[in-house]
Parts: C-alpha cells; structure tokens; sequence
C-alpha cells in the first residue's frame, strides 16, 4: 500500500544549535543534525499546544511560547502513543503553514491586479487631458 503524501513530505528543520538546516519528513518526531550530531525531537507544549524542538537529551525544558515546563515525552512510558500525537500535530502545523502561505500568495495576486488596473487606468485616462 503507497504512503500518504504527508508520510513523504519533508520540511526545512533548522538546529537549534549549530545553526544548520535540512529537511526533516513531516512525519518524524525527531532527528540528528547531520553537521553537529545533535539530536532533536518535536513535542507539542501542554500547556500553549505550540509545537517546538527540544534536545533530546534533556529530560524536561521550556516552551518557547508560554514557558511551561515540559517532561521529554520520549523518557516516558506513554513515549508511543504521544509519538504519533505529535507526529500528528507536525501535520497540522504543515497543513496550516502550506494554508497561510497559499492565502498570502492569492492576496499578492489581488493586489498586483489592483496595481496592474491602476496603472491601465492611468495610461488610458491621459491622452484626453489637455496638453
Ligand atoms: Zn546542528
Ligand atoms: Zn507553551
């Protein structure tokens, strides 16, 4: 059976410490950076659902948002089902980033439409003014 298109798709990831940027699937929970080795996971704040990198080596940290403390959840027990949680979230995220950046591109379009008539209407309006 094929993979959905999600299970394929990759997202730029940027290290958080090295400053180093690859693609990374949409569906992976976490990674290594190929230039510094650090390793990653994703996990979603309890508390502001924002969805962020975290080292992996840490055994809890704090969001980036709402500064909640969060427990690693690949130390728990749980480590599976919240896997596929924030796998899921990573697709959401993805979904309304493609979303956003869809409408931004159809308003840019609107306006350099707006821009374009203007301008004819100008063009067109001028051979009648008196010179
Ligand atoms: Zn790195
Ligand atoms: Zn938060």
């Amino acid at each position: 059976m094929d993979k959905p298109m999600w299970l394929k798709r990759e997202a730029m990831t940027r290290c958080g410490h090295c400053g180093e940027r690859q693609p990374v699937a949409i569906a992976a929970v976490g990674y290594q950076c190929r230039a510094c080795a650090t390793d990653w996971r994703w996990a979603v704040c309890g508390n502001c659902e924002l969805v962020q990198v975290a080292r992996e080596e840490l055994e809890a940290f704090v969001c980036a948002r709402c500064h909640a403390v969060q427990v690693a959840w690949w130390k728990t027990r749980h480590s599976e089902s919240i896997a596929g949680m924030v796998s899921e979230r990573r697709r959401e995220d993805d979904a309304r980033r493609r979303r956003v950046r869809r409408a931004w591109v159809a308003v840019g379009g609107l306006l350099l439409g707006l821009a374009l008539l203007g301008l004819w209407l100008a063009f067109v309006g001028s051979p009648g003014a008196p010179g």
